[in-house]
């Protein structure tokens, strides 16, 4: 892995909006998630039902992400709920 660092501008991110419940997300995803409930969940902070709903099992291929048109940052909820669950696996094992 390495460290991009981007302006703004060259990133060219777009404004993130209020999800609109076409499904794109759910159609587009290769794991059968439903990635317009997994990103809430984590922003929640609700890391047990973000597990149940299968989120470990996402393979973070970006594909929900790019379907989105509300823009909205799914695989990196992904990402951070799959990361706060490990640790937190990690360290109930070191219990
Ligand atoms: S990034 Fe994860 S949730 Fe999104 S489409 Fe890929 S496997 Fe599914
Ligand atoms: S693709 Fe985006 S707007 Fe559509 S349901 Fe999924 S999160 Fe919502």
């Amino acid at each position: 892995s390495g460290i991009l660092c981007l302006t703004a501008k060259s990133t060219m991110l777009k404004p993130i909006r209020a999800c609109l419940r076409c499904g794109r997300c759910v159609e587009a995803c290769p794991m059968g998630l439903v990635p317009t409930v997994l990103e809430p969940l984590v922003r929640a902070r609700q890391y047990k039902r973000f597990e149940e709903e299968g989120g470990m099992n996402c393979i973070e291929c970006g594909s929900c992400t790019y379907m989105c048109p509300a823009n909205r940052p799914l695989t990196q909820g992904c990402r951070d709920g799959k990361a706060s669950v490990t640790a937190m696996r990690r360290k109930a094992a070191a219990k």
